[in-house]
């Protein structure tokens, strides 16, 4: 239908009913992929440019379509949000964290953080508190190397009730770092507000460098002001080593991006520590 728009005429529209069975079919599909082991995470190092060693991961939801192969977080969260499924996912993908955080410990790189995302609509279930608290508990994991990545756009939604919830959560004493930073409407007086641990500025910034003279003047004026309020900052997209170069004479930052690694399965974790070595 031509320019439905918001209007009610969307019921009758033969592409809403095609979404529709599209949205079940891929619904149905995930269920099974939950239920059968279809999914996994894939780890993406953070490195700190100063020393150059891992200061952590963040971890990234993948699907092993038993057809179509490997699929990637964008093509199947947005299905998962919107039929719910990103609940039990997001308990799957923060049960695996907990473990390899675990595992980390007992193999002596007890300095390593990971990131987890947490979507909008698991971030304001009633028991999100229980589920961080018991994975905790259940893996013997320090709080603080969990950090929860919530994105800008969803702290936006209700700011008193999201400062809220983050105390919350950071009485549980896991980190909590805003993703995607710079892609919304927030101002940076929120940093202070929402009490973050870390930034994560979001890769369309850090693509824009060096060649862009005002990315770049909001770039710097971004990581100055978040690290004179004690914030971790986590530049993402990092592809070249120009961007490198002129985000570590800029200040104190980490970086994640193909240049060091893209995200990889479980098993070459001990390869990118080998090469790079922790922190
Ligand atoms: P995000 O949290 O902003 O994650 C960063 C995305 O950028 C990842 O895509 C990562 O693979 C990609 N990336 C990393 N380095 C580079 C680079 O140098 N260049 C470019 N162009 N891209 C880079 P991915 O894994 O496809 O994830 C997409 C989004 O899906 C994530 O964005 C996040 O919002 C969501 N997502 C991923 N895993 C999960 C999860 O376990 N739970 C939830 N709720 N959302 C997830
Ligand atoms: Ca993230
Ligand atoms: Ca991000
Ligand atoms: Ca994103």
């Amino acid at each position: 239908a031509k320019d439905a728009g918001k209007g009610c005429y969307a019921f009758y529209s033969p592409a809403l009913a095609h979404r529709a069975d599209h949205l079940m079919k891929w619904e149905q599909q995930l269920r099974v992929a939950l239920a059968e082991g279809q999914l996994f995470l894939a780890y993406q190092p953070k490195i700190d440019l100063n020393q150059r060693c891992i200061t952590g991961f963040e971890a990234l939801v993948r699907w092993d379509h038993p057809q179509r192969g490997l699929i990637g977080a964008a093509d199947f969260i947005p299905v998962a949000e919107s039929t719910g499924l990103i609940v039990p996912i997001g308990d799957f993908v923060l049960e695996s964290a907990c473990r390899q955080l675990s595992l980390w410990q007992r193999q002596g790189h007890g300095s390593l953080t990971l990131a987890i995302n947490i979507s909008s609509v698991q971030f304001w279930r009633g028991d999100i508190l229980d589920t961080v608290g018991r994975c905790l508990r259940d893996f013997s994991i320090p709080p603080f190397r969990l950090e929860l990545e919530i994105t800008e756009t969803a702290m936006m939604e209700y700011p008193d009730l999201v400062s809220e919830k983050i105390f919350a959560l950071k009485r549980l004493g896991v980190r909590i770092a805003l993703d995607d930073f710079g892609t919304g409407y927030s101002s940076l007086s929120y940093l202070n507000r929402f009490a973050v641990d870390t930034l994560k500025v979001d890769k369309s910034f850090i693509q824009a460098i060096p060649h862009d003279r005002s990315v770049c003047v909001m770039v710097s004026a971004i990581i100055g002001l978040a690290r004179s309020l004690g914030l971790t900052v986590v530049v993402e997209g990092t592809e070249t080593e120009e961007q490198i170069a002129w985000l570590a004479s800029v200040g104190r930052v980490e970086a994640q991006g193909y240049l060091f690694s893209r995200p990889v399965p479980a098993s070459e974790i001990a390869g990118l520590i080998e090469r790079f070595g922790v922190c």
